[in-house]
């Protein structure tokens, strides 16, 4: 049985006194008795929000980690840094990333197993472009991600993998994939998954969608049954977050 996962991604919203504020105040309204949830926060709000958080079952993520143990690498950070301080989560791969600062699928497979090995739970981002949906080349994109997100992770870590479907597109404007376009990739990720894994291990893991989620649609696109969860943006920005988390 899978949990589901409610995630949201504060993207480079919030200093530290506003995260102060705002988990101070959702925290004591956000059940987590049915939902897992996490708070993917800037790297300077990492620490306050742990230490906020910890008398919670609400966990926090970085929004990226390098996949070096350490060493001259300006400006990233490590597995072992996050873990030091409690997060327990990263996201790997989001297109903010893969089209801003150079992300591929190859630096995403990277981090993806450096996180597995090294105690991090790893969020990783798939989606196509408008245009490819158009062109109707969505479905060779999002296997080409997936199969080279995971590639080479040993069977023992997989389980371990939540694999968002973001359909670019749709982050952050407003549009949202209907219900049907995403339980239909969800459930093609977890084929794609299937193909190297076989089925009964692509049946325990996670596939989460991303894209406009908010207290509207929220309920509807959590009812399906290959979408175990959702990444949020936007909405998770707003106190009615706890809203989606709680529905
Ligand atoms: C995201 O940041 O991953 C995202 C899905 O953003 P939004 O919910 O704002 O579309």
């Amino acid at each position: 049985m899978r949990r589901k996962i409610i995630i949201g991604n504060w993207k480079m919203n919030m200093t530290k006194e506003e995260t102060r504020s705002f988990l101070t105040s959702i925290k004591l309204k956000i059940n987590t008795k049915k939902r897992d949830v996490v708070f993917a926060v800037p790297y300077t709000d990492l620490d306050t929000a742990v230490n906020i958080l910890q008398d919670t079952d609400i966990l926090v993520a970085s929004q990226n980690m390098d996949y070096h143990q350490c060493g001259a690498f300006t400006g990233e950070i490590s597995a072992e840094m996050l873990k030091e301080i409690g997060v327990r989560y990263a996201i790997i791969g989001h297109s903010e990333r893969r089209e801003y600062y150079n992300e591929t699928d190859e630096t995403v497979n990277k981090k993806t197993k450096f996180a597995l090995e090294n105690g991090i739970i790893p969020v990783v981002c798939v989606g196509e472009k408008l245009e490819e949906r158009e062109q109707n080349v969505h479905l060779d994109k999002i296997r080409t991600q997936v199969k080279k997100a995971i590639a080479d992770i040993e069977i023992r870590n997989i389980q371990d993998v939540i694999i968002a479907y973001e359909p670019i597109w749709a982050i952050g404007t407003g549009k949202t994939a209907s219900k049907q376009e995403a339980e239909e990739i969800c459930s093609f990720i977890r084929y794609v998954i299937a193909e190297v894994y076989g089925m009964s291990v692509s049946e325990n893991i996670r596939i989460i969608y991303g894209g406009s989620v908010n207290t509207e649609n929220a309920n509807e696109i959590l009812s399906m049954e290959n979408i175990d969860g959702a990444l949020v943006g936007g909405a998770s920005l707003k106190p009615t977050f706890c809203e989606i988390i709680n529905e």
